[in-house]
């Protein structure tokens, strides 16, 4: 067999964080029943008039300047023909000659360390189109517009990566980079972020592409890598018989493992595209165009120095911690109220990780005060609570931030420091368990272990633990 280079570039939608459609005022709320947000224009109902969301503009300006795009100053919006029932208006309002961004990069690192410059072709505007429900068992297909109308942009890379690492790498990347500027929470599982695959093969050395293929319905990283994989082989199959690949869509099927074909390609001429006459082109002033510039967020590259050079903890931690813009927040306001950027980030990377996955959610679900866990630092710190007691307490903040000083007042939970109180049940411990009084003393350490939970369990868990042993010591 010859040797192969794979060549990847990628189509990338997402959909945008507004309250409202681009082109209508009906809700993007998610789960309405269906046909519910909807009006004449999302329907396209012959008569209607678009009117364009302005913070879809601004959205796409700042996903463009956040990925190094140059910003077309005078954009607007085309047709793209086709029918299909998800699509009333048997056009969608799209952009094809004078995209909102052009010509940007996004710069992964790769795990054998080496950066790689992803370059952006184009960023556009558009709207999303209705949802299908076929029925198989009826024989009936049903639509859903709630969907329709719903703004996305369309992240056109060039066709710059050569393998699925690169592949998650980027789209790691544009992932966070665009939850930062909170312009969509991109959950590949929910099809709020929709990455298509265009792939082909050639020869290793020749400076050519190969044909390729677009590869659709891919719902997470893992799905990703399978169907880069398969897709690969099958290429790399078809040329090696003798035969050619040929320039189509395919669907992929995760549970099957393998992908299959949905239509041929179409190309651009296919849709008939043209200027929108419905809508006037959108001019962005220098004024308009500084004042998104202003509001770009720190993002996590800048962060991550930052962490390490004003709070100096653990690049493993920071990684963690900036991975989430939400986790970020959280750790710069709890530090800010504590001074202890470690113990926040234990109780971020630990704790706060543990729970998650347990609860199945996301960061950006948390609901607790970074008031209150600074509260619980400061609490442990000071030794008026004991390390179990500081956790059992975080749960009940990760459920309702309820707040930590009343809790304990409520649960009598303060730790008992006092080596009189103490003193009493480490005697009343020792004198009830002769055994292992008689194990220690014997020599075998481990001993204590057993008398220290005792001791804890006589206390309720709320005595203080290092006092524990060092009275116990004492008094064997
Ligand atoms: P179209 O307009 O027909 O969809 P584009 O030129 O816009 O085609 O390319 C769509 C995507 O396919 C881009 O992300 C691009 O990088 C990628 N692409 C183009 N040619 C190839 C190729 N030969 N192999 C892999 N990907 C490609
Ligand atoms: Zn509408
Ligand atoms: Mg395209």
């Amino acid at each position: 067999m010859k040797d192969y280079e794979v060549v990847i570039g990628l189509e990338v939608h997402v959909e945008l964080a507004t309250k409202t459609k681009i082109f209508c005022g009906c809700s993007t709320a998610f789960g309405g029943a269906p046909n519910t947000h909807t009006c004449p224009v999302c329907t396209g109902m012959p008569g209607s008039l678009p009117v364009l969301n302005k913070k879809v503009v601004e959205y796409a300006m700042a996903v463009g300047l956040a990925t190094n795009c140059s910003i077309t100053r005078d954009c607007k919006f085309d047709r793209k023909n086709y029918f299909y029932p998800d699509n009333p208006q048997n056009y969608q309002i799209s952009q094809l000659y004078l995209p909102i961004c052009r010509d940007g990069h996004v710069d992964v690192k790769l795990e054998d360390g080496t950066e790689k410059s992803i370059r952006i072709h184009e960023i556009h505007m558009e709207e999303d189109a209705g949802k299908l429900i076929h029925d198989e068992w009826e024989d009936v297909s049903y639509v859903d517009y709630n969907r329709s109308g719903v703004p996305l942009i369309e992240i056109v890379s060039e066709p710059d990566m050569r393998n699925a690492e690169e592949v998650i790498a980027y789209l790691t990347k544009l992932r966070n980079t665009i939850q930062y500027l909170g312009a969509s929470d991109c959950k590949l599982q929910e099809g709020s972020m929709r990455a298509d695959v265009n792939l082909s093969v050639r020869e290793k050395g020749s400076t050519e592409f190969g044909t390729r293929t677009e590869t659709k319905n891919l719902n997470s990283f893992s799905a990703i890598q399978r169907a880069i994989e398969a897709e690969t082989a099958r290429q790399i199959d078809i040329i090696e018989a003798g035969g050619q690949v040929v320039q189509e869509t395919r669907r992929w099927n995760d549970d099957k493992e393998y992908s299959y074909a949905m239509r041929s390609k179409e190309d651009a001429q296919d849709y008939r595209y043209f200027p929108d006459p419905d809508l006037v082109p959108i001019h962005i002033s220098e004024e308009w165009l500084d004042t998104i510039r202003e509001a770009q967020p720190e993002f996590k590259d800048e962060k991550m120095l930052r962490y390490k050079e004003e709070f100096g903890i653990p690049d493993y931690d920071i990684n963690m911690i900036t991975d989430s813009k939400k986790l970020a927040d959280i750790f710069e306001e709890t530090t800010a109220l504590c001074n202890k950027p470690k113990k926040v980030s234990n109780w971020l990377i630990t704790e706060t990780m543990r729970i998650l996955k347990e609860k199945n959610m996301d960061p950006e679900d948390i609901a607790f005060s970074p008031k209150s866990l600074a509260r619980i630092i400061e609490l442990a710190d000071e030794g008026a609570i004991n390390s179990n007691v500081a956790k059992e307490i975080f749960e009940k903040i990760f459920d309702e931030d309820i707040d930590p000083d009343k809790y304990i007042e409520e649960h009598g939970l303060k730790q008992v420091n006092d080596e009189g109180a103490l003193k009493a049940t480490v005697e009343k411990v020792i004198a009830d368990n002769p055994q292992s009084v008689a194990d220690y003393r014997a020599g075998k350490e481990k001993a204590i272990g057993f008398l220290v939970g005792q001791t804890m369990k006589a206390m309720q868990g709320k005595a203080n633990p290092g006092m524990v042993n060092k009275l116990l010591k004492e008094l064997l």
